[in-house]
């Protein structure tokens, strides 16, 4: 059954793998933008998910064009890696304000039509960093790791409506967040990843697909890593 679905971040990078795969299966797919193009097929809304207002017309504009929606992955994210000694307030707060909050903002938003509908599907994009940690990252792995208690809170208020709410947790991606990672770095992170490599955009979007459809009906509050290894005993 086709369902309508917004991705978040979804002009580019992850977000757009993954709307790209719903409409692949025929779903009616919307994504959100900051003003750059949207490829063809997909519905783009301009909104930044710092700003609550955006959020609630981004929803509205979707609604009006596509339907209520059914399916939320909440994936635009930032980095703004630094040592914690160095890390300012501004850059904690910007970080969570787009990740962890912004989720929020996102996940309250769908869920009051997911509510009436008494089927939804909330999934949020957090990152193996989350759990793992990261050097320099104490902003980015606490807004990822936040992801987590926010699903599993959501699937103990919603259970009982039809409504998960997941977190896939990719490891490293090729995307242009991972291309500014000095190749050392890089080749430190296929070292210590089993797999050996990087993973592609599609083998996260796989994932995301699969907790949206009808058969993961059974699956809320769960992290799904998409890390080749990476995060074991998360
Ligand atoms: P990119 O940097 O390629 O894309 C980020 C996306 O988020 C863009 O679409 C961007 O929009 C959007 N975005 C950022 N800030 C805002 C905002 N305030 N409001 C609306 N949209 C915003 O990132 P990736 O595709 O690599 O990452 C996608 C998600 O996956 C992120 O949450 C990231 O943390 C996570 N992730 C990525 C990994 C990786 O290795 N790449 C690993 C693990 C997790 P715009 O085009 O307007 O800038």
């Amino acid at each position: 059954m086709a369902r309508t679905v917004l991705v978040t971040g979804g002009n580019r990078g992850i977000g757009l793998a993954i709307a790209q795969a719903f409409a692949a299966q025929g779903d009616r797919v919307a994504v959100t933008h900051r003003g750059s193009a949207v490829p063809d097929g997909l519905f783009g809304v301009k909104c930044d998910i710092t700003d609550s207002a955006a959020v609630d017309a981004a929803f509205t504009e979707v609604e009006k064009e596509l339907g209520p929606v059914e399916v939320v992955v909440a994936n635009a994210g930032i980095t703004d890696d630094t040592l914690l000694l160095r890390m300012s307030d501004e850059q904690f707060e910007r970080v969570v304000d787009t990740n962890l909050t912004g989720a929020f903002r996102v996940a309250k938003r769908a869920s009051s039509k997911m509510l009436r509908a008494k089927w939804g599907r909330i999934i949020f994009i957090s990152s193996v960093v989350g759990l793992y940690g990261g050097p320099g990252q104490v902003n980015y792995a606490a807004s990822k790791a936040g992801l987590v208690g926010m699903a599993r809170s959501i699937t103990r208020e919603l259970g009982t409506r039809n409504i998960t709410a997941n977190v896939v947790a990719p490891g490293f991606i090729e995307t242009e967040m991972t291309a500014v990672l000095p190749d050392a770095r890089k080749a430190e992170i296929i070292k210590a990843v089993p797999a050996g490599r990087l993973a592609s955009v599609d083998e996260v979007a796989a994932a995301v697909t699969f907790l949206a459809g009808d058969s993961a009906a059974y699956i809320s509050g769960a992290v799904l890593p998409v890390d080749g290894g990476l995060g074991m005993g998360h």
